[in-house]
């Protein structure tokens, strides 16, 4: 319907989230997801898109074709391995490199480059320098806001502080994913530099596909138990130590039939089989492991019946810049309890699909998750105006809709000349 020439070609970059591995893994999480939806959302509107990761594993495929007009591209960038993405910025100048000889092979230049996280932006500025592609940029997470909820900052720390500066003074359009996001980016990283506001998505069709009865059937559980529910990577920022102690202390301990169930998978000796140690630990001392379930990494086919079956859907997140599992919740009409936080505050609309408590806040989390489960007509309510507000706001086709009239107005600006302006060094 869109009648695109075949030079609307797109580059989405996105070097350490690949779009199309497996997600709910350690550094595999809403990065992924938004890129492979976006990648395929666009290129089901007549974009032809190339999205480009780094490879970190010998026996993965070079090209991974998605869609006649969609495909993963994986580009050397050091020892081909995973590397914890503080640690990737050195390899950065390989990935440039690599980006280019694919280009040359191929006989392609991408004009258009939409960049996903700092290192990426990194990326994308260097070729802006090179051969002029217009940029376009969205952060997933702002380093700005997020050293100030953790208790040691790593070393790459003032080169990303720098680097997300440089880039929102440097791209045609960076996306912020909600309101909350653009006013950090305001007040703690520039002044300058233009921001779109276009939210994330989910998979409408996908999540509210299954009723409650349906999703405890297949997965087990009876219709009287109260189901609480977490969805999401092991990572401490995450929160999920205040879950457990909220349900830990929970009123309705004893008094009805309980069940936490914590999705999301972790790797023994990495730092998210960590995380999940030390909560399983917390689950022992709290004295509920007896109602708490770990099934592991969930996949996007199967999380509908967790989202369906659950009573209510806790993201306690102590930072979150979007947060796409309280919108894939809300999708599946399920309240959802988070923190006052990010992207969660334009999301979660508080006491209309869900209920807002202070990060880290165990009693305030209790009360929140006791106050739904103890009211299911409300709660009802809640599920129905949460599914709402997703077909509203956030679909993915409605996003990749603003996305592409973005770039359409880009691509019709003339393509700039390669700015003089000296990028950051790597390995500096
Ligand atoms: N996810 C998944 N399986 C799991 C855990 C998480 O598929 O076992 C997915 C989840 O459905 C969501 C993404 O991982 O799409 C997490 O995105 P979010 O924005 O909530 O958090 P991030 O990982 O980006 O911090």
């Amino acid at each position: 319907t869109m009648n695109l020439a075949t030079e609307q070609r797109i580059a989405l970059i996105s070097v350490h989230g690949d779009p199309a591995i497996e997600i709910g893994k350690e550094e595999a999480g809403g990065q992924n997801v938004y890129v492979r939806h976006v990648g395929e959302a666009l290129a089901e509107l007549g974009w032809q898109v190339d999205m480009f990761t780094r490879k970190v594993n010998v026996k993965q495929k070079d090209i991974v074709e998605h869609s006649p007009n969609c495909r993963t591209i994986r580009l050397k960038a050091g020892n081909v391995d995973f590397v914890p993405r503080d640690y990737i910025f050195g390899h950065l100048p390989e990935f440039v490199d690599n980006f280019l000889k694919f280009q040359k092979d191929n006989g392609i230049i991408y004009s258009l480059i939409h960049t996903n996280y700092w290192l990426s932006s990194w990326v994308g500025m260097q070729l802006k320098q090179k051969q002029g592609s217009n940029l376009v940029h969205t952060y997933h997470s702002l380093g700005a806001v997020k050293y100030n909820t953790v208790k040691t900052v790593p070393l790459i720390a003032s080169t990303r502080l720098g680097v997300e500066k440089q880039i929102l003074e440097t791209a045609q359009t960076i996306v912020a994913t909600s309101p909350q996001e653009q006013e950090h980016m305001r007040s703690l990283v520039s002044k300058k530099g233009n921001i779109d506001i276009i939210p994330c998505g989910t998979d409408i069709e996908r999540f509210g596909c299954v009723d409650r009865k349906a999703a405890r059937a297949e997965l087990g559980i009876p219709s009287e138990t109260k189901l609480v529910l977490y969805v999401g990577r092991f990572d401490q920022r995450k929160g999920i130590e205040t879950l457990v102690r909220a349900v830990g202390q929970s009123k309705l301990l004893g008094t009805e039939d309980f069940k936490l169930i914590i999705c999301g998978g972790s790797r023994p000796g990495h730092s998210d089989g960590k995380e999940r140690d030390r909560i399983e630990k917390i689950v022992a001392e709290l004295g509920i492991t007896q109602m708490t379930e770990f099934p592991g990494r969930v996949s996007q086919k199967d999380l509908p019946f967790y989202y369906g079956a659950a009573d209510v859907c806790v993201v306690p997140s102590h930072y979150e810049p979007f947060g796409l599992v309280a919108i894939e919740a809300m999708a599946s009409f399920t309240p959802v309890v988070a923190s006052d936080v990010g992207g969660l505050q334009f999301t979660v609309v508080n006491e209309e699909t869900g209920l807002l408590a202070p990060p880290q806040d165990v009693p305030a989390f209790a009360n929140a998750i006791a106050r739904i489960l103890m009211d299911a007509l409300w709660a009802e309510e809640l599920g129905q105006a949460a599914r709402k507000r997703v077909e509203k706001k956030f679909s993915w086709d409605g996003v990749a809709m603003q996305l592409s009239e973005l770039y359409k107005s880009l691509s019709q600006q003339s393509v700039e000349q390669p700015s003089l302006e000296q990028p950051m060094v790597a390995n500096s």
